[in-house]
């Protein structure tokens, strides 16, 4: 595995000249919740689907994995 050197060389900070005020202004990215975004991951034998309900991982489950485990290998938000 590669590794980062205890010590990284400096460089000057450089203003950002591209980015204009609009974009700074009204960025592309936001913060979400889990009620705005719920999100599931079915994280079944390194699966990793994304999926927005409970209710599609199970039926995801049922059809791709055969299984209708609902509690185990599922990631989604920290409540
Ligand atoms: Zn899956």
């Amino acid at each position: 595995m590669a590794s980062l050197p205890s010590l990284l060389p400096s460089k000057p900070a450089l203003q950002d000249t591209t980015s204009t005020k609009d974009e700074v202004d009204n960025p592309f990215g936001k913060a979400t919740t889990p009620d705005e975004t719920p999100i599931f991951i079915c994280a079944f034998e390194e699966c990793y689907r994304l999926l927005p309900t409970h209710k599609a991982l199970m039926a995801h489950r049922k059809k791709d994995h055969q299984t209708e485990d609902d509690e185990s290998s599922i990631i989604t938000w920290n409540t």
